[in-house]
C-alpha cells in the first residue's frame, strides 16, 4: 500500500531538524520508538489480530481486540486518505482499503480484515523508512556543520552564532572540530575531511590561502580562518538546498502515476458498487454472497502496488548516489539519466585537470622571453581563465613583479584586452586576434606544438604580433577509463571545446574520445548539444559549469564539476559530481538503468497480480483471504524490490 508521503512529497522543512533530533538521542528506546512509529503500529496492530484470533471462542473479548487492530494499524492510512479526499478531493487507496476492511468486517470476516490492515499499514511503514533513509544522509550533513564560531578579534577568542559572521571575519577552528564557515585559511596547516560535501573519504592537506568549506572536518592542526562567504551562501548550504529539492521533486513516471490513481480509485469503486446491487437484482444471488464478492474485488483491483511502484526505488538510487558524492537534483534526471544515449565531455576541467602550466614562450618585435611574460601576466592576473592563471603562476615562478592593467576586458571564448604602460594589447586565440602573421619557421612550430596537445595564446599589440605562449593541460588519470567504461556501456562519447582542432584531437585521442566539436564558443557548444540530441535521442553534458552553462543547460542532463566548489554549476547542472570523479558517472548511468529496470518489473508485475486476482474473482475462484494476501503480497513485494536500490 502507498503511503501518502510519497505521494504529495514530505514536507521536507520539518525533516531534517526532526531527523537530525532523533539521531541525537540515537540510542533512547523512546526516540527509536518514535522514529519507527508507523512500523511499531504496523506490528502492535499484527498482535492484536492474532490475539483475536487465537480468542475466537470468546467473541465479544475477539472483536474488542481485532477493533482495537483496525483502529491502531488503520488510524495513520486513515488520516491520510481523509486528508487526501479533503483536501486534494481525491479518492486514493488508502481510502479503498480502509472502505474494503470496513466491508470484511461488516460480513462477519474480522480476521481477513484485520490481515488486510496489518500489511497494509506495514507496506507504508516501510515506504517512510525509504524516505527516511534517503533524509539521513543530510540529516547526519546537517549535524556536522556547528551551530557556533570561535571569532577571532583583538587578540581573543569569542563565540558567536555562524550567522552573525561576515565576510572578513577571522575565525579559529581548534583540531578535531567541524568548519563553521567557507573561507580561506589565513594560518596553520591541517588534514581537512571533506566527505560531507565531496563524498571522498581521504582528508585533504591544507594551508595558509587554500579554500576550507563549512560542514567539513578539522584534522589535527589548528587553523585560522577568513571568512569568505555568508552562512546562507556557503556551499553547504547549496548541497542541503539540493537534496531537499531533490527529496520535493517526483519524476513524471509517479505524477502520472498519481494522476491515474484518482481516476482508477473511482472506476474501482464505481464497479465494486454495481457488482454489489446488479447481481442480486438481475441474477438473483444473496445479498451476503454479493457483498463478499464485491470486497474480494475492491480489494484485488486496488492499484496499491502499482502506486508504490516507483517512489522507493527512485528514492533508494537517489540516496544510494547522494551518500557516493553524486547528486541529483531531483527523480526526474533519474530517469533521464537511464536514456542518455550520448555523453558530450567539455575538455578543460572535465576531462583534463583544468591546471594547464607554461610550456614555452616564444617572442617577436625584440622583447625577451622575461619581458614577454611580464606582459602576459600582467593582463591575466585579472581573467578567471584556466589558461589566466598558468600565466601568472609562470611569472611568479620566475619572481616577476606584476603591474596593474587599464581598461582590462574579458571576451568568453576568446581571449582578454587591456592597456599597460600606455600600450593596447590582445591576448587569446589567432582569429580573434586578426590577420597577424607568424613568421615561417614559427608556422610549423605552432603547428607541432598544437599536435602534441598544447594550446596557443597569442599576444598582439599595435604593432602586430609580439609573441605566443603554449600551455599544455594535462588529462586526468581517470579520463580513459571512465571513457571506456561508457562505451562497454553502448553510449557515444565526444568531446567539446574551444580550443584549436589539433590540440583537442590530440587529447582526445589520448582519453579515447572519436568524435571532436573544436573550435566552438559558448553558445556554438549549446547548438552542437541541440544536434546531438536530434540526431542520437537523450544527452547527457558534463561541464564545470561556467562557460559550459548554456550548453549545461540545453543538455537532457547536465552534470557539473562540483568538487571545485563552483556555485554557477551547483545551479545549472541537473546533477552534480562532488568530488570531481568522473568514474562515478557511469556507475550512476549502471544504477540509473537499474532503476528503470526495477520500476518496469514492478509495474509489469502489480499488473499482473491484479489482472489474474480480477479475473480469479469474476470466476469465483478466490476468497476474500487469498485475495488480500495476494494483493498485498505484490504491495510488498515491489516496495523491497525498489529497497534494492539502497544497496548498489
Ligand atoms: P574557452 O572556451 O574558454 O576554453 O576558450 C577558448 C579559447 O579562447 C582558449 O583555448 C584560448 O585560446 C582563448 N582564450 C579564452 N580566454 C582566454 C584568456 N583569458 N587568455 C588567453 N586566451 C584565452
Amino acid at each position: 500500500m502507498i503511503a501518502g508521503n510519497t505521494r504529495t512529497s514530505v514536507d521536507t522543512n520539518r525533516l531534517p531538524a526532526e531527523q537530525a533530533g532523533s539521531l541525537n538521542q540515537d540510542g533512547s528506546l523512546l526516540a527509536l520508538l518514535k522514529r519507527h512509529q508507523e512500523g511499531v503500529a504496523a506490528m502492535t496492530s499484527g498482535a492484536f489480530t492474532l490475539a483475536a484470533w487465537l480468542l475466537d471462542q470468546f467473541p465479544t473479548l475477539s472483536i474488542a481486540l481485532y477493533l482495537l487492530a483496525y483502529l491502531i494499524g488503520g488510524y495513520h492510512k486513515a488520516s491520510e486518505g481523509v486528508a487526501a479526499l479533503l483536501e486534494e478531493r481525491k479518492i486514493d487507496v488508502n481510502l479503498l482499503m480502509l472502505l474494503a476492511a470496513a466491508g470484511a468486517a461488516s460480513i462477519g470476516y474480522w480476521l481477513e480484515g484485520g490481515i488486510l490492515i496489518f500489511i497494509f499499514a506495514l507496506s507504508g511503514a516501510m515506504e517512510s523508512y525509504t524516505m527516511q533513509r534517503s533524509s539521513r544522509d543530510l540529516a547526519s550533513l546537517l549535524q556536522l556543520k556547528p551551530e557556533t564560531a570561535l571569532l577571532w578579534e583583538n587578540g581573543t577568542e569569542k563565540r558567536v552564532p555562524v550567522e552573525s559572521l561576515t565576510p572578513g571575519a577571522l575565525v579559529v577552528v581548534k583540531p578535531g572540530a567541524g568548519i563553521p564557515v567557507d573561507g580561506i585559511i589565513r594560518e596553520g596547516r591541517s588534514a581537512v575531511n571533506q566527505a560531507s560535501i565531496t563524498g571522498e573519504s581521504l582528508p585533504v592537506e591544507k594551508t595558509v590561502d587554500d579554500e576550507v568549506f563549512a560542514g567539513t572536518i578539522n584534522g589535527q592542526g589548528a587553523l585560522l580562518v577568513e571568512v569568505t562567504r555568508t552562512n546562507e551562501a556557503t556551499l553547504f548550504a547549496k548541497i542541503v538546498q539540493l537534496v531537499r529539492e531533490a527529496q520535493n521533486e517526483a519524476p513524471p513516471s509517479h505524477r502520472f502515476m498519481e494522476r491515474l490513481e484518482g481516476i482508477y480509485a473511482k472506476t474501482i469503486l464505481a464497479i465494486t458498487a454495481l457488482l454489489l446491487v446488479v447481481p442480486p437484482l438481475f441474477f438473483g444471488w444473496e445479498w451476503q454472497q454479493a457483498l463478499y464478492r464485491s470486497m474480494v474485488f475492491l480489494v484485488v483491483a486496488s492499484p496499491c502496488a502499482l502506486v508504490a511502484s516507483i517512489m522507493p526505488a527512485v528514492l533508494s538510487a537517489i540516496s544510494t548516489s547522494a551518500r557516493k558524492g553524486l547528486l541529483f537534483k531531483g527523480g526526474v534526471h533519474l530517469e533521464n539519466l537511464a536514456k542518455v544515449k550520448v555523453v558530450a565531455f567539455d575538455k578543460t576541467g572535465t576531462l583534463t585537470k583544468g591546471r594547464p602550466v607554461v610550456t614555452r614562450i616564444l617572442p617577436f618585435q625584440g622583447y625577451s622571453e622575461q619581458e614577454l611574460l611580464h606582459i602576459a601576466a600582467s593582463i591575466e592576473r585579472l581573467s578567471e581563465h584556466p589558461i589566466a592563471q598558468a600565466i601568472v603562476e609562470k611569472a611568479a615562478e620566475c619572481g616577476l613583479q606584476l603591474e596593474q592593467p587599464k581598461q582590462f576586458q574579458a571576451f568568453s571564448g576568446k581571449g582578454v584586452t587591456a592597456e599597460l604602460a600606455g600600450e593596447t594589447w590582445k591576448v587569446g586565440k589567432a582569429e580573434w586576434l586578426g590577420q597577424q602573421h607568424l613568421p615561417e619557421t614559427a608556422m610549423q612550430q605552432v603547428a607541432q606544438w598544437q599536435a602534441q596537445g598544447e594550446t596557443i595564446v597569442y599576444l598582439a599589440n599595435r604593432s602586430g604580433l609580439a609573441g605566443i605562449i603554449a600551455v599544455r593541460d594535462t588529462l586526468r588519470a581517470d579520463a580513459p577509463a571512465v571513457i571506456e567504461k561508457l562505451k562497454q556501456l553502448g553510449i557515444k562519447v565526444v568531446m567539446l571545446t574551444g580550443d584549436k582542432r589539433a590540440t583537442a584531437e590530440s587529447l582526445a585521442q589520448a582519453a579515447g574520445v572519436e568524435e571532436v566539436y573544436a573550435e566552438l564558443l559558448p553558445a556554438e557548444k549549446s547548438d552542437i548539444i541541440e544536434q546531438l540530441k536530434q540526431r542520437y535521442g537523450s544527452v547527457a553534458m558534463v561541464g564545470d559549469g561556467v562557460n559550459d552553462a548554456p550548453a549545461l543547460a540545453r543538455s537532457t542532463v547536465g552534470i557539473a564539476m562540483g568538487g571545485t566548489g563552483s556555485d554557477v554549476s551547483l545551479d545549472v547542472a541537473d546533477l552534480v559530481l562532488m568530488n570531481d570523479d568522473l568514474a562515478r558517472l557511469p556507475a550512476a548511468i549502471s544504477l540509473a538503468r537499474k532503476a528503470k529496470r526495477i520500476i518496469r518489473q514492478n509495474i509489469c508485475f502489480s499488473l499482473a497480480v491484479i489482472l489474474s486476482l480480477v479475473y480469479a474473482n469474476f470466476s469465483g475462484e478466490v476468497n476474500l483471504p487469498l485475495g488480500v494476501v495476494g494483493h498485498e503480497g505484490s504491495t510488498l513485494l515491489v516496495i523491497l524490490n525498489g529497497l534494492r536500490l539502497l544497496r548498489s
